[in-house]
């Protein structure tokens, strides 16, 4: 069992994040914020997906006077993610935003005054969101190569700024493109801040390479007990970071949603379409919320012993197909049938 590290509670809209709440899946919209119709779908389809807080880019002042009838129409909190203006990050705390993204490498200092007094008054909690290819000019000093402690000196800088400021209601993130640098420098400000960390590779790469990216550093992480939300970056479909960011908190058993489903690679052995099966059991699990552990296996070397650990269990045998539900055969039925089978089982068990 993992022991999560003990970080501050900030309230983030309806949800709370840090202590002992549940880590959080987070993603983004890819729509033009001010197409408020467009954004909303898309939310509500991240929202089916499991996602738990929702950003979007605030780019111009048309996108930022969007925020209001957007979060009208949506159940998650809304985050605006503000870089380089004030102004927009006025207008969105203005346009009742759950929460601010700030990044410190390209925000305006002079302006966080007025936003932090602000946000103190609305209890909105502001993120700082370093990331490497944006860190502050004097901390990079002229280098190419951005390193874990400079982002994490960025953190503890802006970090400092805000108490100063007294504001405590803080999120921090610290991104980078590569596993190395993301894991050590989350590492490292763990030790030095007990704010809550939001989690995330950034630009982490297309669905499947930036997924395993993203497992990799996150599940190192999240395995040692570090991280409060977590977001999975992809060049993508949107809800397919929701998913991915599922599966790493099932894999590691800090969350619980839906199928979790134990497949065998097939072999010569074997006997029933194992990979058509997997296919069409996911499509028809993609939207459960409720746990189910399944088994689709090919044979009886594994089957039986997978089956028995599972809720529901399709297990070839020679010409047959077993259905299994709670560890015991149920009914015996012909390859043909197996699907049919299995959905109606599944069915009785939610
Ligand atoms: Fe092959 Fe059977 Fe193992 Fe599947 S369970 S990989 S069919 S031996």
């Amino acid at each position: 069992m993992i022991k999560r590290r003990k970080t501050k509670v900030v309230k983030i809209g309806k949800v709370k994040i840090g202590g002992n709440f549940p880590v959080l899946v987070q993603s983004m919209t890819n729509t033009k914020t001010s197409n408020v119709k467009a954004t909303v779908r898309q939310i509500k389809e991240l929202e089916k997906a499991g996602c738990e807080i929702i950003r979007v880019g605030v780019p111009d002042l048309e996108s930022a006077k969007s925020l209001d009838r957007i979060r009208k129409q949506i159940k998650i909190p809304l985050v605006a993610d503000i870089h380089f203006s004030a102004e927009l990050a006025l207008e969105s705390i203005a346009r009742g935003v759950d929460k601010l993204r700030i990044n410190p490498g390209n925000f305006p200092k002079s302006g966080l005054a007025e936003i932090a007094a602000l946000c103190k008054r609305k209890r909105i909690p502001i993120r700082i969101g370093i990331n490497s290819g944006s860190l502050e000019k004097d901390i990079l000093g002229g280098h190419k190569k951005v390193t874990a402690e400079m982002m994490v000196k960025s953190a503890i800088r802006n970090i400092r700024l805000m108490e100063k400021l007294e504001f405590y209601d803080l999120i921090v993130s610290l991104k980078a493109p590569d596993v190395f640098r993301t894991i050590r420098a989350y590492e490292m400000l763990s030790k030095k801040v007990d704010y809550p960390l939001h989690l995330g590779v950034t630009e982490a790469g297309g669905e499947f390479s930036g997924t395993v990216k993203s497992a990799i550093a996150l599940g190192f992480l999240l395995q040692r007990g570090i991280g409060d939300t977590i977001r999975v970056s992809l060049t993508g479909e949107p809800a397919k970071e929701v998913k991915a960011g599922w599966e790493i908190l099932k894999c590691l058993g800090l969350r619980e949603r839906g199928a979790k489903i134990v497949s065998c690679p097939t072999c010569a052995r074997t006997s029933i379409d194992v990979i058509g099966l997997s296919k069409k059991i996911e499509k028809l699990t993609g939207e459960i919320k409720k746990p189910v552990n399944i088994a689709i296996m090919g044979c009886l070397v594994n089957g039986l012993g997978e089956g028995r650990e599972a809720d529901l269990a399709i297990v070839g045998s020679g010409q047959i197909v077993l259905i299994m539900k709670n560890g015991k055969i149920i009914r015996r039925v012909k390859r043909k049938d197996a699907f049919g089978a299995f959905e109606k089982e599944l069915r009785t068990f939610l």
